[in-house]
């Protein structure tokens, strides 16, 4: 039968397919061979793309309520009525986050999984931060900004924002989100929500009234709704731009784009910033993980002239960083380097979420018997075929037979009244390997090779070769019993709403493309040929997705590599500075009139043969000149006033056609503004792109 089941293989291939075929097409390359070994180099692992990651999503251990903390003293009491149920208990992680903050004065990082509730983490102590101000919040002026990598982020805070804050009894908070989507008037803001909110379901609507307010008014219709609705939000919300700059909200969200806008603009930077310049002082950056790599230097530029624009100094202001939980403990210096980097100021503690164990949550595991050993059920489960959802518990008792000890099986099926979500909890909620996956997800989200080959999991030692890798054929073996045994998991689960027995998530994570280099020698040990067009000649050695001066396998040049978006020519790069050759500056501005790049190509361009080398191209442009790489100390550039003929190369050299626009002057480079093999000149872009993708 046909599997109808996740299957996590599968489920991770396809977008990955997709997406190196997205940039295949983004980056197009005529030269078959070229395009030949980029795909190649996308496919493999850890390039652009890395094997999913496995989140376990047991629940997080939970601690005290808002109310508990109201009554030690910790939480304003008003934290009550906007907390509901506030005798909910919260997580650990929240409550230790919410002590960190408030009792020790310290920044934080919230490195918690999806689902942990990492808003609250920042929500609680920066809203309790606000009621404790007690009669100074009449005074207007923002005192917590919180900044978002993106809108869709932003719009989903504000939905939350304004669920809390509608629960006031006397609006004494209020909030504004300035992105591009804020209107400049109240009164087109106002229309603005109006269309939003009809657009919302009337369930989600009643959520902004108290249960006093339900009874007291007339809800009855959508329109009636949506009207109190308006008159409810407007209490709470500066939902204009001119209202923030008339009186600027004690909350502000915004988005790293926005707030680089408004540090701009005088506008801003006076009614916003300069007005707040006595209140400023909680700063929270969600998802501050996204600003990894050359974006982190900007982003903390841009907080620190946020400082300087609220006029606070370093170490007076309260500061929350949420990130991805990936990695353990053991990252977490780099972790507290990263945000005290990224905010100018000092960070202490990283607040991680801590999972119930499968023992707390589900009791102590069985044993199993002597006759089912962890050799059989790996065995098994790599070739188990599962019944359907709808197959009788016969059906699936007698399929589990080789991994579960048969009085389990009984047991489970006299519970279950036929249900087989129940039958499967009871089969293998005490299950020893069960138990194990839990454990080991418990820890970190990790990815799926590391769990596949795992002994720990299995119990077993997977047979090694003698470089220490596993032999591969057992890899393929463990591939389909973790995939298995993760069906039968996400499938167990006791009620029909409750969490099941092996909650997990997968995740993909891609990492944005940051240029593509090639080796100048087409004779390069490492250069890759496309079969199919075996008679066109090879122009370039090994690719490398990641920066490079010299190739590992010929030691030959390294050049960063370009192609036309229009008709994919490729053409190299580089940078000559007093014949030394260095690498592009990262910024495509910096290239625009730069003397000392040049626009190169191994050999003729890809739309001409040897034969037109000689002759009159159809595009009117200067004839390319000669480009010679010699080895000194160190490769060297040369630029020659010669017109480009490849047969004069002298061995341990190499001579590049060197393309230039028709009005070039002596012998200055340039990032050449129109291709040379089509003639493309955009007026906005570049003709030639660079492999540099942002996702
Ligand atoms: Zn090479
Ligand atoms: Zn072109």
């Amino acid at each position: 039968m046909t599997n109808q089941y996740l299957d996590p293989i599968a489920a991770t291939e396809q977008p990955r397919e997709n997406f190196i075929r997205h940039l295949m097409t983004a980056y197009p390359l005529r030269d078959p061979h070229l395009r030949y070994g980029l795909k190649k180099q996308l496919e493999q692992p850890g390039t652009v793309w890395q094997h999913p990651y496995l989140e376990g999503s047991q629940p997080y251990r939970a601690a005290s309520s808002v109310s508990n903390l109201v009554s030690q003293g910790i939480l304003h009491p008003e934290m009550e009525s906007l907390f509901q149920p506030s005798q909910r208990s919260l997580y650990e992680h929240q409550e230790k986050a919410v002590e960190t903050v408030i009792k020790d004065k310290q920044n934080i990082v919230v490195a918690t999984g999806t689902g942990s509730g990492k808003t609250e983490c920042f929500l609680i102590p920066m809203l309790d931060m606000l009621l404790k101000e007690e009669e100074n919040l009449s005074l207007s002026g923002v005192r917590a900004l919180i900044l978002y990598p993106m809108n869709a982020l932003v719009n989903d805070q504000v939905k939350r924002l304004r669920k809390l804050l509608c629960r006031q009894e006397t609006v004494k908070i209020r909030f504004g989100f300035y992105t591009t989507r804020t209107e400049t008037t109240p009164k087109n803001a106002e229309e603005s929500l109006r269309r939003e909110l009809q657009a919302y379901e009337g369930k989600e609507l009643q959520e902004l009234f108290t249960a006093t307010e339900k009874k007291n008014s007339d809800l009855s219709t959508k329109d009636k709704l949506v009207e109190a609705a308006i008159a409810k939000i407007t209490a709470i919300q500066a939902i204009s731009r001119e209202e923030i700059w008339e009186k600027p909200p004690h909350i502000l969200v915004t988005n790293y784009s926005m707030l680089e806008h408004m540090l701009i603009r005088p506008k801003e930077r006076q009614e916003v910033f300069a007005a707040s310049q006595n209140t400023f002082k909680m700063l929270v950056v969600d998802e501050a993980h996204t600003y990894s790599g050359s974006t982190g230097s900007e982003v903390s530029m841009l907080l620190e002239r946020l400082k300087v624009a609220v006029g606070v100094e370093k170490e007076q202001l309260r500061c929350i960083a949420t990130s991805a939980s990936l990695g353990d403990k053991s990252v977490d210096p780099q972790v507290l380097k990263f945000a005290s980097d990224l905010f100018g100021e000092p960070f202490k503690q990283v607040i991680r979420g801590d999972r119930v164990t499968a023992t707390e949550r589900l009791g102590q595991s069985y044993s199993l018997p002597s006759e089912l050993s962890n050799e059989e059920i790996f065995d098994y489960l790599s070739i188990i075929e599962l019944p359907s959802q709808d197959d009788s518990l016969d059906i699936w008792q007698d399929t589990l037979s080789s991994i579960v000890p048969l009085e389990r099986l009984a047991d489970a099926k006299s519970k279950a009244r036929g249900n087989i979500h129940k039958f499967l909890w009871y089969v293998l909620k005490q299950h020893p390997l069960i138990h194990r996956l839990i454990n080991i997800l418990n820890r970190q989200p990790q990815s799926w090779e590391q769990v596949v080959k795992s002994s720990e999991l299995w119990g077993i030692e997977l047979p090694v070769h003698l470089d220490g890798t596993i032999e591969e054929k057992y890899i393929e073996e463990a591939k389909p019993a973790l995939a298995h045994l993760l069906q039968l998991g996400t499938l167990a689960r006791e009620n029909k709403d409750d969490l099941p027995l092996l909650p997990v998530r997968l995740h993909l994570l891609f990492r944005s493309l940051e240029g593509v280099y090639a080796c100048v020698n087409p004779k390069c040990s490492g250069a890759e040929s496309d079969p199919d067009y075996r008679d066109q000649t090879i122009k370039y050695g090994r690719l490398y997705l990641n920066e490079k001066k010299t190739c590992d396998d010929c030691n030959s040049p390294v050049l960063e590599l370009g192609s036309c978006s229009q008709c994919g020519q490729a053409y190299i790069f580089t940078q000559i500075i007093k014949n030394k050759l260095k690498s592009l500056p990262r910024s495509n501005a910096a290239l625009k009139d730069n003397p000392n790049i040049y626009t190169l190509t191994s050999g003729v361009l890809d739309s001409e043969t040897e034969e037109e080398e000689n002759g009159e191209s159809e595009i009117e442009s200067a004839a390319p000149k000669t480009l010679i790489l010699q080895q000194r100390d160190g490769w060297i550039g040369l630029a020659v006033d010669k017109n480009f003929d490849s047969t004069t190369q002298v061995d341990g050299e190499f001579n590049l056609a060197w393309h230039r626009s028709k009005d070039a002057e002596n012998l200055k480079g340039c990032y050449l503004p129109k291709c040379a093999a089509c003639g493309i000149r955009p007026i906005r872009a570049l003709a030639i792109n660079r492999f540099v993708t942002y996702v």
